[in-house]
């Protein structure tokens, strides 16, 4: 990996990227169902974002993300995306991801909005899909990065194509949450720029581009009833060219082409279980593991090589990890 695009509520994913020498996107969460704490809720994030983009370098940047359509107010997406087209920041966000999310718009019941009265706070359903919502509070005209998108139905995928919004399509983690799996094929038929991800180690135990690259293909072809498509280098393209367009990097990043930034991995190919090799995509995406990427080259400086990770002490992580997995027994 050599970009990763991440959501959090805290700097901590943006300062691990400037001090790892990756290259990304660390988009900053922003909470708050409560209509009348918008105002509230933007200038908090306001306030971390400024102090996040005085540190922003050419391979990292910030932008914002109003977490989800029930755990953020419809006044709260509006002033946000407002925000995010004055100071040109990007906007990612977490959509149509359940039959919880779904019944949520739709019919204004559910465990969000149990959750929602638990706290006092009011529930109006828009009763229409969460893209369509989207649309009506003028969130899509920021061409946002959606999560997800298991639950669009082929209205919601014109919409998002209509509006050059991306998609983030995780299917490990929807797999694994049982939400279903994500329209792929005809999004990317809608002309819809799709890439791969993981949403998060909450729900995903690897947060692993290739297994999630293998992922997609399986599930597919079992729904298309397809052993070629999605094809293995279909498939490879996602991974690489798909993110890269998703983040509007695709001019800089995502294929190795004179005029782009040399950012590079290395997959060894020869071991056992990758053995034998007819065709090196498919070697890639079916058999080969994130342990056999052997090399890692951002922007022309080699970040990880062989076993060890130049710029960060894994070590020292690795015990930080279990020190605070510690504290929370
Ligand atoms: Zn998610």
């Amino acid at each position: 990996v050599t970009t990763v695009a991440d959501t959090g509520d805290s700097r901590g994913a943006f300062d691990a990227l400037r001090q790892s020498g990756l290259r990304g996107i660390a988009y900053r969460e922003v909470f708050g169902p409560d209509p009348l704490k918008a105002e509230e809720s933007l200038s908090g994030l306001r306030k971390q974002v400024e102090t996040m983009r005085v540190d922003e370098t050419p391979l990292v940047r910030v932008g914002v993300s109003p977490h989800t359509p029930f755990t953020v107010s419809a006044e709260l997406f509006k002033r946000v995306t407002e925000y995010a087209l004055a100071e040109s920041l990007d906007v990612c966000i977490h959509a149509a991801e359940s039959e919880s999310e779904r019944q949520f718009m739709l019919e204004g019941t559910g465990e969000f909005v149990d959750r929602l009265e638990e706290r006092g706070i009011g529930w109006d359903a828009p009763g229409i899909s969460t893209i369509k919502y989207f649309e009506s509070l003028g969130v899509l005209g920021r061409r946002p990065l959606l999560v997800h998108c298991v639950t669009v139905n082929y209205d919601d995928i014109q919409t998002i194509a209509t509006y050059e919004a991306r998609v983030a399509h995780c299917p490990k983690s929807n797999a694994k949450l049982g939400h279903g799996v994500a329209p792929l094929l005809s999004m990317q038929s809608a002309g819809i720029r799709v890439g791969l991800g993981t949403d998060s180690a909450v729900s995903n135990n690897r947060c692993d581009l290739l297994s999630e690259a293998r992922m997609a293909g399986l599930m597919h072809r079992a729904i298309c009833k397809d052993n070629r498509s999605p094809s293995s280098s279909e498939l490879l393209e996602l991974a690489t060219m798909g993110g890269a367009r998703c983040l509007g990097l695709d001019s800089v990043i995502g294929s190795l082409e004179p005029g782009k930034q040399a950012d590079v991995i290395a997959i060894d190919l020869s071991r056992l279980h990758n053995k034998p090799v007819n065709d090196a995509e498919a070697s890639i995406i079916f058999s080969s593991l994130a342990s056999d990427v052997v090399f890692t080259m951002i922007a022309g400086r080699e970040v990880f090589a062989g076993a060890t990770v130049s710029t960060v002490d894994e070590k020292a992580i690795v015990a930080e990890v279990d020190r605070l997995h510690r504290k929370f027994l």
